[in-house]
């Protein structure tokens, strides 16, 4: 499988706040608070799991991220 660098590499550093406000940043999108709605590749293999997260309102906010299966 083709690496790709669309795809970043999940950090729960970059999380911070409540529990219901990380939640909400992981699942709504940033810029219409709609939920996302998630499509997931898996790689055995490879053990990861591309995640794509896809805005259903505005189409406009897809976020990327590759999960490590360990
Ligand atoms: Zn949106």
């Amino acid at each position: 499988m083709r690496y790709d660098a669309d795809y970043k590499f999940e950090k729960f550093e970059e999380y911070f706040g409540e529990v219901e406000e990380v939640e909400k940043q992981v699942n709504h999108c940033p810029v219409c608070d709609a939920p996302y709605r998630f499509n997931h590749f898996s790689d055995f293999k490879n053990l990861y799991v591309q995640e794509t997260a896809k805005c259903i309102k505005c189409d406009h906010s897809v976020r990327k991220t590759v999960h490590i299966i360990n």
